[in-house]
């Protein structure tokens, strides 16, 4: 059965491909969807990781006309009410080292304890020939760690001190990361939920 990752990105694209592999699925991305202008792209007007992913998965599906995945992820500061949270991306749009630092800057006299943080990911699963929609959440809890650490990863890695593993994700490598992270925990569900709904 074909499968349309929705996303644009690369990165994120090369990881749903890796994590998929043991199932049979044909995977297309947006620029093989020809009814998919290349410069089209979905509105991440929600509130809620949920309501961005679903926005994506069904966008995205409804013109491709194919069961369709899409993701929405961010961290989430609990002394900062929960922000960046659905506004990661923008709230970097200095570049994550200014983002990194200003959320730094911010908790700078806040005790380990209040410190608390979490990376959400959220995967949506579109399929239009019968309207349904499934979401799959994975959570990964840990602290803003009070300097960078690491060199690994991408974005907030190197300030979120993951409970899990006692370090930075941008001190570990990635296939350390992947088997704590937000979106492997996420796609350890929809992984399930495929082999119990017989989906290949
Ligand atoms: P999106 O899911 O592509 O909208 O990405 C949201 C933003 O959340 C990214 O641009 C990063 O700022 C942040 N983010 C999501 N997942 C991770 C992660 O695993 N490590 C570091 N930053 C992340």
């Amino acid at each position: 059965m074909k499968l349309l990752i929705a996303t644009r990105n690369q990165h994120k694209l090369k990881e749903f491909k890796s994590l998929l592999s043991n199932l049979n699925f044909k995977i297309v991305n947006l620029d093989q969807i020809s009814s998919i202008p290349k410069t089209f792209n979905i509105k991440e007007t929600g509130k809620s990781f949920k309501q961005n992913a679903v926005l994506k998965a069904v966008g995205f599906g409804q013109i491709a006309k194919s069961l369709t995945l899409a993701d929405d992820s961010g961290l989430m500061v609990d002394h900062l009410n929960g922000q960046p949270g659905v506004h990661s991306h923008r709230f970097a749009k200095h570049g994550h080292q200014q983002a990194r630092n200003h959320i730094l800057q911010l908790l700078k006299v806040v005790p380990k304890p209040q410190r608390t943080a979490q990376f959400k990911c959220t995967l949506a699963l579109f399929d239009p020939s019968s309207n349904k929609i499934k979401t799959f959440t994975g959570i990964s809890r840990g602290y803003i760690s009070l300097h960078e650490k690491g060199n690994h990863g991408f974005g907030y890695d190197s300030i979120f001190l993951s409970k899990d593993l006692n370090k930075t994700f941008a001190e570990i490598p990635d296939s350390k990361k992947n088997q704590v992270s937000h979106r492997a925990r996420a796609f350890k569900k929809l992984v399930n939920y495929f082999k119990i709904h017989d989906y290949d």
